[in-house]
């Protein structure tokens, strides 16, 4: 069987599925191949939805365990697993299948099988029923992501070794579980493992977690994370991994290190993730993989193929599902000959553990490594009405701002909720918003999102009176 189509976008997660309802909404004809029954990707079935549906179910536990504090007991949570997992998956299919009937109502033909390119112009689909398609096209968008990275030389085949998949798949909760990697990933997973009952050790390989995000937000998450984890392991290294049977026996190695064998019920392993380039018959076209396996393109994300656009984890940082949305519409618009780049001035990145960490922009971090002189302007939410209603004082709000213009240039933030308060910043940084203007803003009462006026009052020696 033969298809003819305007535009084949191979893989259906949010940069995919992005393109093909945009491109479809312009009055292209589309397919889209994706191996899933619905689009979705990654991010729906396998990352950021299920974790945050658990994540949401860990902020329950730890609030009713935090009321104590203020006169109200609602004893020892029981945690019916089965329950807990139909509800993840509940809404995963929920979404997913959403966006399959949002596929058909757009007309997109979706296919349901594995892509491989012939040529620069034809693609053959193993098909999920068995069967072979060839999809002829005019152009096409590979947006095929990302999977989990492992660890060279130490990849063991054991039950007791997950990886983010599977750790979401919540088949038990083990007693001690052993955390490999303190990014936003594992940090994320050691949150929803510790509040079900978990005891967590995190280990990561560099100075600190969350590395890219700057030091004084993650000090506030760090001092929460150590009442809530058993051990957090810096410059650490893990070595050597066995399985007994019923437990699993690690090797850690770093100066650090006072107990070097340890033995956990389970370990999660999430060191990074690693594009998707192997197997899709790129030597076929004049698709180049550059630094990292990266799949290389120009700001319309163009590849080194005429006909060949990518979008998404596969070209790289920040693996992030709306960073490849965006993506996907840019090179949709491109192929369709309007005047588009892709240049944001600022993708924002959330962790969403207790408290979030948000930030957008340029870093404080960043701007010391290339020397950019800012100054900073940090608001800490000890002095924060709504932090003190809600018993969490634990935020900080900082931007960071150019020095002769007083432009944003960076916000960041910590504290519960800064996923959420991180879109404000952003949309200050894209319209070039100066300091004054968010000085300006009359920002409700009592929110946290006053603490970014506040932190701008403070840059100009504006006492704030507002509780
Ligand atoms: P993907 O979502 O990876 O989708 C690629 C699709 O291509 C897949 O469905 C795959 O089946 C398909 N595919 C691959 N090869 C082929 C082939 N040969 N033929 C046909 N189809 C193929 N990001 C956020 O922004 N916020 C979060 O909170 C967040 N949380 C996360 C939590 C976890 C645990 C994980 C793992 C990731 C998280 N992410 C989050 C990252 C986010 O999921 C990715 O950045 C995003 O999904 C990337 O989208 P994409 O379109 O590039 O590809």
């Amino acid at each position: 069987m033969s298809t003819k189509t305007q535009l084949a976008v191979i893989g259906g997660g949010p940069g995919g599925y992005a393109a093909a309802f945009l491109a479809s909404d312009l009055g292209m004809n589309v397919t889209l191949i994706d191996l899933e029954k619905n689009p979705g990707g990654v991010c729906l079935y396998r990352g950021c939805i299920p974790s945050k549906a658990l994540l949401h179910v860990a902020k329950l536990i730890h609030e009713a365990d935090e009321a104590k504090k203020w006169g109200i007991e609602f004893g020892e949570p029981k945690i019916d697993l089965n329950k807990l997992r139909d509800f993840k998956n509940g809404v995963v299919n929920k979404l997913t299948g959403g966006l399959g009937q949002l596929a058909k109502q757009r007309k997109v033909n979706y296919i349901n099988g594995r892509a491989k390119f012939i040529n620069s112009t034809t693609l053959s689909v193993e098909k999920t029923d068995g069967t072979t398609e060839e999809v002829v096209f005019e152009k096409a968008i590979l947006a095929t992501g990302s999977v989990p990275a492992k660890i060279p030389g130490l990849s063991i085949d054991s039950q007791r070794v997950m990886d983010s998949t599977s750790a979401l798949e919540l088949n038990d909760v083990p007693k001690k579980l052993l955390v490999i990697g303190g990014g936003y990933i594992g940090l994320e997973l050691s949150t929803v493992y510790s509040s079900l009952g978990s005891e967590v050790t995190v280990v990561e390989m560099l100075p600190g977690l969350l590395p890219g995000a700057d030091r004084d937000l993650v000090s506030v998450l760090e001092k929460r994370l150590k009442t809530t984890l058993k051990n957090i392991y810096t410059e650490t290294k893990v070595v050597e991994l066995k399985d007994n049977g019923d437990s699993i026996t690690v090797k850690l190695e770093g100066a650090k290190v006072t107990e070097p064998i340890q033995t956990f019920d389970k370990v999660l392993i999430s060191i990074g993730r690693k594009p998707v380039t192997d197997g899709l018959g790129l030597e076929n076209t004049k698709v180049k993989i550059g630094e990292r396996g990266f799949v290389v393109v120009d700001k319309q994300l163009k590849t080194d193929d005429e006909n060949i656009y990518a979008i998404g984890d596969i070209v790289g940082n920040p693996m992030l599902a709306h960073k490849a949305a965006a993506e996907g519409k840019v090179a949709v618009e491109a192929i369709l000959g309007h005047k588009v780049a892709f240049e944001p001035n600022a993708i924002p990145a959330v962790v969403f553990t207790d408290p979030e960490i948000a930030w957008a922009g340029l870093t404080e971090t960043e701007a010391k490594q290339k020397e950019i002189k800012v100054e900073i302007a940090k608001f800490p939410w000890a002095a924060s009405g709504r932090a003190t209603t809600l018993d969490r004082n634990d935020g900080l709000t900082k931007l960071i701002i150019e020095p002769e213009t007083e432009r944003i240039l960076g916000v960041a933030l910590v504290g519960v909720g800064a996923g959420d308060m991180i879109a404000e910043g952003t949309l200050a940084i894209e319209m070039g918003a100066v300091v004054k203007d968010l000085e300006l803003t009359i920002h409700p009462h009592p929110t946290l999102s006053e603490t970014m006026m506040f932190a701008a009052e403070l840059f100009y020696g504006h006492a704030t009176d507002m509780y």
